[in-house]
């Protein structure tokens, strides 16, 4: 009988710890699907301001030219009358030289420190010191979350006849943004169909930011960032962008 209760007060004691472990990591509106936060980063219907969490690897510190095109990038497509606030901090090195999604998700439980919530969306983006083992040079994968792989973006840039460092990325801020904005047909529905065939959630214009080549790194001497098309701009507008 004692030894039923302990084992019983063992159980619940399990419980209750697993279930305060799980509330102070935070996340309850992070960590879901990709493209079910488009709403509440493009409109102010939940959140009136956005926050965008940036942990880099020693040496991958983001340009300032690239975040402040970002943030110019932000205002005009999203309503957001409180601001957008960007949080930056070094973090530790990887040894990993080639990282796997389950990898940076699990850097990412470890390190993020801001969360959605109290009027205030929250991204975060994790730049890394090496490259993927997708061969891509940055992914999204949560509804608030994505990577950009330094190294991968490092190797193609700023060499001769390659895109300059500052460009790519900002284009890849930007590009990762769209897919968390919901685009394409990913959280913010298509108004007529846009969607490159077999290249996942991707616009089919080839000048657009969202097509596909821009995350696999063909964009060779790219001498500006690509900007959206009006297929991309007609769905934020029709999911509370501007
Ligand atoms: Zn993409
Ligand atoms: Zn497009």
């Amino acid at each position: 009988m004692a030894r039923n209760l302990i084992l019983c007060l063992l159980i619940s004691f399990s419980f209750v710890f697993s279930a305060c472990k799980k509330e102070s990591v935070g996340g309850v509106f992070d960590y879901r699907t990709l493209g079910t936060s488009a709403n509440d980063l493009l409109s102010s219907y939940r959140y009136h301001s956005l926050q965008i969490e940036i942990q880099y690897m020693p040496g991958y510190a983001p340009d300032a030219t690239a975040l402040n095109n970002l943030v110019a990038f932000l205002k005009t497509r999203i309503d957001k009358p409180n601001g957008i606030t960007i949080i930056q901090e070094e973090i530790g090195a990887s040894s990993l030289s080639v990282a796997s999604l389950f990898n940076i998700v699990s850097i990412e439980r470890s390190y993020r420190r801001y969360f959605t919530g109290n009027d205030v969306v929250s991204v975060y983006v994790l730049i890394t010191n090496g490259y993927s083992n997708a061969d891509i040079l940055a992914t999204s994968y949560w509804n608030t979350s994505f990577c950009i792989f330094g190294k991968s973006l490092n190797d193609n840039s700023g060499q001769s006849g390659q895109v300059s460092k500052s460009i790519l990325m900002t284009t890849l801020l930007e590009h990762e943004f769209g897919h968390l904005m919901g685009l394409v047909d990913q959280g913010s529905p298509m108004q007529i169909n846009h969607k490159g065939a077999g290249n996942g959630a991707h616009c089919d214009n080839p000048v657009c930011l969202m097509y596909y080549d821009v995350e696999a790194g063909f964009t060779g001497a790219l001498s500006a960032v690509p900007s959206l098309d009006a297929n991309c701009i007609a769905d934020l507008k029709a999911n509370g962008g501007k």
